[in-house]
């Protein structure tokens, strides 16, 4: 069975082809620039890595040539060996508690939810209707950034502001993340044999989140009714005093929409060190003694530390904390100073194992009362196999 996992932006679209018997990855590949000049894709395959400048107005266009380069590479023959298409959508509110075949019902609901993530919405639809019009007869099923934390209580989801504000407005915490926080879980059930667990799960990358997971449910999460809150990120400041907008609207004589643009693609990282998203360039500026880099890595250490401490308390401890995302996956140095700061809950990390990149491993000594793992996370595949049980069902 073959299916094609999607995951679009605005002018992107970012593929994985599973041949799901053995769950490999036939090709992947990203189209970039759609709809703007210098429109290209590449596509890596069998060892080999195309990359190809080619004018693409739209995402049909892209479409288009996906599937005519998976026939004219020979990774498939024909277009009948392509079963079902997943689809990645950031937002599907309250009423998607799992993944769904898409229909017009499923159509019109995202496009519903546009409201709540402007830019995320509106471009996984740009996905849907493009294979849509290319392959009608495919089943395809949307899978949803939020629908795993949607097993939070109202304790954990609400706000503490006018309680009419959730109800005519829909002001509550949603998280994101989901898919990877989800196939997290499920990794971490199978190494266990057992899935009545207590998780604590951090997925950090340039965005990033922290989730809290019992018996395989999500019970709380650090993003929030947008990607914003939370810990600090590459470019996004997470958890701030909100009396800071309007302050910063009149010193700086700016509107709040651009003050919450500068909350999310100026600040975290880049806003404190002044210069670098980019965690290596923070990590390198923090080993040369560069005072702002050292300041960012801090906070980003203390704000991930602080929720994990937060989590640990609300699950009545934890058996397992786990480290996803470029930087969690890929940072020894993060992680050890993460682990320090939690030695108070008799949390031990061994020093070897954790200098590792990029594997599936424990990485806690085996008297560390709470055990640490480097979980490389799959969101394409978690989104693949969605596909395949909503076809098989
Ligand atoms: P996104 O949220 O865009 O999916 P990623 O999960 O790819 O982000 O994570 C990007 C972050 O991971 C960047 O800050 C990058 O520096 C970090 N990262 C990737 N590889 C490494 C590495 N080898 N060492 C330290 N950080 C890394």
């Amino acid at each position: 069975m073959k299916i094609i996992s999607i995951n679009c932006g605005s002018s992107s679209l970012k593929f994985s082809l599973f041949e799901m018997q053995n769950k490999e990855v036939l090709a992947s590949g990203l189209f970039e620039r759609i709809g703007i000049e210098g429109s290209c894709y590449t596509i890596k395959y069998n060892g080999n890595k195309l990359k190809e400048e080619v004018l693409m107005e739209n995402h049909t266009d892209a479409v288009g040539i996906l599937l005519e380069k998976l026939i004219s590479l020979e990774i498939i023959h024909s277009l009948e060996e392509i079963d079902g298409i997943g689809h990645r959508v950031v937002h599907g509110g309250t009423k998607y508690k799992e993944a769904v075949l898409i229909d017009d019902k499923v159509i019109e609901y995202v496009d519903e939810m546009k409201e709540f993530a402007p830019l995320h919405n509106p471009a996984g639809l740009l996905g849907i209707n493009a294979f849509k019009e290319v392959l009608p007869k495919v089943p395809m099923v949307a899978v949803f950034d939020t629908a795993f934390h949607q097993t939070m209580d109202e304790v954990s989801y609400l706000y503490a502001v006018p309680y009419e504000w959730y109800e005519k407005h829909g002001v509550r915490k949603y998280g994101f993340h989901g898919t990877s926080h989800r196939y997290i879980t499920k990794k971490i059930s199978e190494e266990f044999g057992r899935d009545d667990l207590k998780i604590i799960s951090c997925h950090l990358g340039n965005g990033g989140s922290i989730t809290a997971i019992k018996d395989g449910k999500c019970i709380d999460t650090s993003m929030g009714f947008t990607p914003l809150a939370g810990i600090v990120m590459g470019t996004r400041s997470g958890d701030i005093d909100p009396s800071i907008i309007p302050y910063i609207m009149e010193k700086e004589g700016l509107n709040a929409s651009e003050v919450v643009d500068a909350l999310n693609k100026k600040s975290g990282y880049l806003g404190l060190s002044g210069k670098y998203t980019d965690s290596r360039d923070i990590e390198d500026g923090y080993k040369s003694g560069d005072k702002r880099c050292i300041l960012t890595e801090e906070k980003f250490i203390k704000s991930v530390v602080g929720y994990i401490a937060n989590y640990y308390v609300l699950l009545g401890g934890a058996d397992v904390i786990c480290f996803a995302g470029g930087i969690g996956e890929n940072s020894p140095e993060a992680r050890m100073m993460i682990a320090e700061k939690l030695a108070c809950l008799g949390i031990k990390l061994d020093v070897e194992k954790n200098n590792v990149r990029g594997k599936f491993q424990k990485i806690s000594t085996e008297d560390s009362k709470t055990a640490l793992y480097i979980v490389p996370t799959d969101e394409e595949l978690m989104i693949a196999m969605d596909t395949v049980a909503l076809i098989n069902r």
